[in-house]
């Protein structure tokens, strides 16, 4: 399984947002970033983020530590282990400011022990597919976040099926070209594919109606004086016209040579073909 990770070029800086927020189409719809009352710090990401809404059109909320705490109180205990071990995770910059009220259990600090088994406890969760894993999906939902890594759409790499490049998409997604080019070079060649193949299946049908109405009618084609072919065959021809819907005698032609030769080499054609059935 694998993540995105966004980031994000400020020009000064890149900068990697605490939340994302996906809208359902997968995008980033809003960010909310959680700084501790420290004013520099605050303005800092301000001025980041309304950088990122400016140039990326994406919504942003800043949050301090103490309303995260108050939007997670009524989760479950597991979560606010998850939340505790993110904030203690060395991969944040925010690890140090998890202490007293800012720690998930209210000062009371773990022993590594504990914080070990919290942390096993936790991944076991998100490894199953128990309840308590759907209430904290669900408590994160409602509260309009998702935690930095784990909560990101899972993407998979699929190989398109027109160009053969490989290409990311959202798991879940029905998509199977890499782009609308190339998913529309697919439908108009699998069109005209097929519109080729049912040409050629008709034409072998009108050739072997052809000669099927030839052994069938060996008087009428044998005795068929060629400056008489197209009175003569009127009827074949008819009967063509009904079954496959063609009357250009070209086509009929092209079915049988597989080019225009004509009425004469038609005619020529048929009465060989009852002439090597009398032999
Ligand atoms: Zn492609």
């Amino acid at each position: 399984m694998e993540y995105e990770t966004e980031f994000f070029d400020l020009g000064y800086k890149i900068y990697k947002p605490d939340f994302f927020f996906y809208g359902q189409d997968g995008k980033i719809k809003k960010i909310t970033e959680i700084k501790s009352r420290n004013k520099d710090e605050k303005i800092s990401a301000l001025k980041a983020l309304s950088i990122i809404e400016k140039n990326y059109n994406i919504k942003y909320e800043l949050v301090s530590y103490e309303e995260l705490l108050e939007k997670y109180r009524e989760l479950p205990f597991s979560l606010t282990g998850t939340i505790t071990e993110w904030i203690q995770s060395e991969n944040t910059t925010i690890h140090k400011a998890a202490k007293g009220k800012l720690n998930g259990h209210y000062n009371i600090a773990h022993s590594i022990d504990t914080k070990r088994k919290i942390g096993e406890h936790t991944k076991k969760l998100w490894a199953s597919n128990s309840t308590a894993k759907q209430r904290m999906v669900v408590g994160l939902k409602k509260s309009g976040l998702a935690q930095k890594g784990k909560f990101k759409k899972p993407r998979e790499i699929r190989l398109c099926k027109e160009c053969g490049h490989n290409f990311e998409v959202i798991a879940t997604s029905i998509q199977t070209f890499c782009t609308q080019k190339c998913a529309g070079n697919f439908a108009i060649r699998n069109a005209t594919k097929s519109y080729i193949n049912k040409r050629k299946s008709i034409h072998e049908n009108i050739r072997n109606y052809i000669i099927q109405w030839s052994l069938q009618n060996k008087d009428i084609v044998i005795q068929t004086p060629f400056n008489k072919i197209k009175s003569t065959l009127e009827p074949l021809i008819e009967d063509i016209h009904k079954e496959f819907g063609v009357k250009d005698f070209r086509v009929i032609s092209k079915a049988v040579f597989g080019k225009d030769c004509g009425r004469k080499e038609l005619l020529k054609f048929m009465q060989k073909l009852c002439n090597e059935n009398v032999c």
